[in-house]
């Protein structure tokens, strides 16, 4: 098992963890178990870094997530690393609220705003940020066509959807570069998405490996526990973990070279 994994075929090296970031940018409506302050410059630059050190290219981010993208790009600024950046379409967050716009003139305009805040010229990986509807979205909104049409333009490099259903991923995964896909100890349904992905060459994210922090106590170590199901699968590319605490980045780690040793 590598450590690099081809993220399907969009000719993309994840490293097999990612960085979420949404507890960069938003601690409000969030379902973590503690509430918690964002960090401060200094400490997100500093797990960014060493983030990079660990052997992590791969950032994930959504407008929906606060100021997490402006964050990135004003932390990412000058920055040489070839981090890969992950961004979403569809999912505002404003005022404390959710509010969904899946159609190609929001989606066109979110990727415009995605590039400027995160101050580059191509997107590596856009996604549809699902709010659940995912057959809907799929069949009447055009979102996904569009991101295609941005990746003609070389406006992005990879796209598909965040998904929450298994009908909405199986149905995603023919007109996909990547899904990204819940899969935990205690939420299996998607392994059937998954096994589509690897039959079709779709590339494999997996969001709340650690059930956003509710970890199960069936397990003397459910960290090690979660690595070894998640990473073992063939079809993940990478399992993109939520942390801001250095001391869980590098447990994070150590327990993903061990479950692949
Ligand atoms: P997660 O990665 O399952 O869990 C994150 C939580 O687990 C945090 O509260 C973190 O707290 C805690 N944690 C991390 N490592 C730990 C360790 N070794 N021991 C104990 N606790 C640990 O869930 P998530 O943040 O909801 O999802 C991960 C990422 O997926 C997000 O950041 C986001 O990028 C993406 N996501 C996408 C969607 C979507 O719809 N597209 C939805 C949800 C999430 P500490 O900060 O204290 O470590």
């Amino acid at each position: 098992m590598n450590w690099l994994r081809p993220l399907g075929q969009t000719g993309l090296q994840v490293s097999c963890l990612g960085l979420g970031t949404v507890k960069f940018g938003r601690n409000i409506g969030v379902k973590y178990p503690r509430d918690f302050q964002l960090p401060n410059d200094r400490t997100a630059r500093s797990l960014l870094d060493q983030s990079w050190d660990l052997g992590i290219n791969l950032l994930d981010t959504a407008p929906a997530y606060g100021s997490s993208e402006s964050r990135l790009g004003e932390l990412l600024r000058g920055d040489s690393r070839e981090w890969l950046i992950c961004t979403k379409v569809g999912e505002e967050f404003e005022n404390g609220e959710s509010r969904y716009d899946f159609s190609p003139e929001h989606c066109r305009r979110s990727v415009d705003r995605s590039l400027k805040r995160l101050g580059r010229e191509r997107l590596d990986i856009v996604l549809v940020h699902s709010n659940g509807e995912d057959t809907a979205i799929i069949e009447n909104y055009g979102t996904l066509q569009a991101l295609s049409e941005l990746k003609r333009e070389g406006k992005i490099g990879a796209f598909g959807m965040s998904t929450k259903s298994v009908a909405g991923g199986i149905a995603a995964v023919p007109q996909c570069d990547a899904l990204m896909l819940t899969y935990s100890l205690s939420h299996r349904e998607d392994e059937a998405v998954m096994d589509a992905c690897l039959d079709e060459g779709c590339g494999v994210l997996l969001k709340k490996v650690f059930a956003s922090g509710h970890l199960t106590e069936d397990e003397a170590d459910p960290v090690l526990a979660t690595m070894r199901l998640v990473l073992t699968h063939a079809a993940t590319g990478s399992a993109i973990i939520g942390t801001i605490n250095p001391a869980h980045l590098e447990a994070n780690v150590a327990a993903a070279r061990q479950a692949m040793a």
